[in-house]
């Protein structure tokens, strides 16, 4: 059997947007799987909509996923160059064979004469379209005489290749993912091949590359269905055995209706790309989750799980599992809700599995972490305690901040609560006791509780203003916990500070 082959081919019109990261990766598992080829091209033939960077952040984006490409603008391979900007030569032979069949013409009509017919269209509530009925009123091979042709050619007259959509034609077309369905062509209209400049548009290069990079499948987004018929006549046209299609299900809002779009990020307040991107003209950067603190894996699992689930619904998997299962046949026809907290609990899922040497790796990347004096000891103590409620590395920080910074400041609710008159005596008193015990959480648990009864004292009275002390809110991990991470000195030194440094 021939080696699958699958391609994913985005423009570099700016950054990846969770819909193409998913799409690459479906390509990904789908050739891994079938232990094929994933192939990277760039779509770049529209200079109008490129932006500077774009294809790096693709690189970067794939790279960061763990979805490396086999082939692609920087890995070379076999088929390159894999710029379809770099490629004009190989277009060029195939537009002049394709004008040599049936399927397609040229024409001479200028964007302002197409602009004049679409408005008086308009006019008698119509719209244009350029297609069987029309292309005989039109400027071009098929309305003109062979001489005309030939002046307008001879003077240089720019021109266009459009598609010479068949009449009364059934297609019958097959889509892994959405079965049979038939599209008539009178409904499709004649798309332009090649451009004024020469360059093919990415109906025709995105044929021609499929064909010449040998691609046995085409696993793309659901925008590009209605493209099906004219895609899968360019491969009749040219005599060439049409490749398989699956198009993938939308990513949707979280609400459920409409494609999650770009500016979904800022509105519902998570982001919408792998990676953080500064655009080059505005200066604006658009958040990425590599930045937002998400782990690759755990990233790459949830999105995995937008519109596939494995047989056994199993939600974490890693890579190679998913590599093992994923089955493109299973993927849903139906959009796949977007879900920030679901995303949030695959994150919280990894960093509960991670190594705790990782996580201590990231965390030191936090300033306050690295300028602390901490021993790696110690931080290791605080990320056991704390990353059961963390979703981020980040909250392991964020929620123990208490560990690096003594509470200065007590919260005047938390007081009222914590304090009476007589806690100043039971934290000194307490305080005392502490001085000569073994700083182990087991034994100083034990030695809290034994205080509060030897005092008569309700646990509460004791823990609650102890909490106050070390962490100057009623909130965190278990206080004997906290008292031996911060070792004896410290935790005196802020119960006698609560004690006798603040005045209530
Ligand atoms: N260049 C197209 C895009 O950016 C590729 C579509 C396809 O995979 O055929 O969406």
């Amino acid at each position: 059997m021939k080696k699958t082959r699958v391609r994913f081919a985005p423009s570099p019109t700016g950054p990846l947007h969770l819909g193409g990261v998913r799409t690459a990766l479906y390509d990904y598992l789908f050739a891994k799987n079938t232990g094929g080829d994933f192939v990277l091209r760039i779509e770049d033939t529209d200079v109008a909509r490129y932006v500077e960077g774009a294809e790096n952040y693709i690189l970067e984006a794939l790279e960061w996923c763990g979805i490396s490409p086999d082939e692609s603008p920087k890995h070379g391979g076999k088929f390159a160059p894999y710029r379809q900007s770099e490629r004009r030569e190989i277009y060029e032979k195939y537009t002049a064979e394709i004008l040599k069949t049936d399927f397609a013409y040229i024409a001479f009509d200028t964007t302002e004469e197409l602009d004049e017919i679409r408005k008086e269209f308009e006019t008698k509530g119509e719209v244009f379209s350029y297609n069987h009925q029309t292309r005989n009123r039109l400027k071009n091979s098929i309305s003109l005489s062979e001489t005309e042709v030939q002046n307008l050619l001879e003077k240089k007259i720019p021109f266009v290749v459009r598609f010479k959509m068949p009449i009364d034609r059934i297609l019958n077309l097959e889509d892994i993912i959405r079965g049979k369905f038939s599209v008539n062509t009178n409904t499709l209209d004649d798309k332009v091949l090649v451009k004024h400049d020469g360059m093919p548009t990415y109906h025709f290069a995105n044929v021609i590359d499929d064909r010449e990079m040998e691609i046995s499948h085409v696993i793309r987004g659901e925008e590009w269905l209605p493209s099906l018929g004219l895609h899968v006549l360019l491969y009749e046209a040219m005599n060439w055995e049409p490749p398989q299609f699956a198009h993938l299900p939308l990513i949707l809002k979280p609400e459920g209706k409409g494609k999650l779009s770009k500016r979904d990020g800022d509105k519902f307040g998570f982001p919408v790309f792998p990676l953080n991107f500064k655009d080059p003209e505005t200066g604006n950067i658009s958040k990425g989750y590599r930045e937002e603190g998400y782990f690759p894996d755990a990233f790459v699992n949830f999105l995995a799980l937008l519109g596939w689930s494995p047989s056994d619904d199993k939600e974490i998997l890693s890579l190679d599992e998913m590599i093992q299962e994923f089955d493109i046949h299973k993927v849903h026809k139906a959009g796949a809700r977007f879900s920030k907290e679901k995303a949030e609990w695959f994150n919280h899922q990894y960093l509960q599995k991670k190594p705790t040497g990782e996580i201590l790796k990231h965390l030191k990347e936090i300033d306050a972490v690295k300028n602390s004096d901490f021993s790696d000891d110690k931080l290791l103590k605080i990320i056991n305690l704390m990353k059961e409620r963390a979703t981020f590395t980040k909250d392991i920080y964020e929620n123990g901040t208490f560990f690096f910074s003594a509470p200065k400041t007590f919260d005047e609710k938390s007081l009222k609560k914590a304090w009476n008159e007589d806690t100043p005596n039971i934290l000194n008193e307490l305080s005392e006791r502490l001085q000569t015990t073994d700083f182990k959480s087991e034994i100083l648990k034990e030695n809290i509780h034994q205080f509060a009864e030897t005092k008569g004292l309700g646990i509460g009275k004791v823990m609650m203003p102890l909490r106050l002390a070390l962490v100057g809110e009623l909130k965190g991990p278990d206080v004997p916990d906290i008292l031996e991470i911060l070792g004896k000195n410290e935790s005196l030194e802020r119960i006698e500070f609560m004690v006798f440094g603040v005045s209530f």
